[in-house]
């Protein structure tokens, strides 16, 4: 466990030894059923953004850091997504046109990192507010373990066209979670949502 904690307030049970523990032997457990497997990882994932959706009611994120997996990325471009989706707004040959014009209609610059340790090395550097992050299942219990103390929205992705390859993500949530993000009437609609 790592001190990094940018608000002195998000808690969560992946601060704890033991709480980790238990879920890498009840994914070794379930590592036969596959299915049985992403559903607990899915529930791990629910109440990770139950808990986040509660600390943002009390802490509204002004630093907002993306992450993304490599294989969103339309295979052969160079853009540099890293330092500015600039390019992908014109572009949108690929889903990270979508996300930089949501970025752009919810007002949020937000930082892109996509290699894990360049992501979590990123959050320990700018020290955001929240993390919205759509990856594979295991890549996201990687990270809930990696940078605990961080106040994170996660997704799994939506499908690949091969592994590692051209993968979706779920636009509809990552809008949702740039509104919760977002200063204004549009975090008050998917709250008001949340709550009916
Ligand atoms: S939207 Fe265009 S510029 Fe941006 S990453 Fe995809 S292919 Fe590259």
């Amino acid at each position: 466990m790592n001190d990094l904690n940018p608000t002195g307030a998000f808690s969560s049970p992946w601060q704890r030894r033991g709480f980790v523990r238990l879920v890498a032997l009840a994914r070794w457990v379930l590592r036969p059923w596959p299915g049985a497997e992403d559903r607990f990882i899915d529930r791990l994932v629910a109440d990770q953004n139950r808990r986040v959706g509660d600390h943002l009611r009390v802490h509204p994120p002004a630093r907002v850091l993306l992450i993304m997996p490599r294989c969103v990325k339309k295979t052969g471009c160079r853009a540099p997504v890293q330092e500015s989706l600039n390019e992908c707004l014109v572009c949108r040959q690929c889903p990270l046109g979508d996300v930089a014009h949501l970025c752009l209609e919810h007002g949020i610059e937000a930082m892109v990192a996509f290699r894990s340790h360049i992501a979590f090395a990123m959050a320990r550097n700018e020290q955001p507010d929240l993390i919205i992050a759509s990856a594979c299942r295991d890549r996201l219990v990687k990270a809930l373990c990696a940078t605990p103390e961080f106040p994170a929205l996660l997704a799994p992705l939506t499908g690949m066209r091969k592994m590692c390859l051209d993968a979706g993500i779920d636009l509809d949530w990552l809008s949702d979670q740039l509104a919760l993000a977002a200063p204004g009437p549009a975090r008050d609609q998917v709250r008001a949502a949340e709550g009916s």
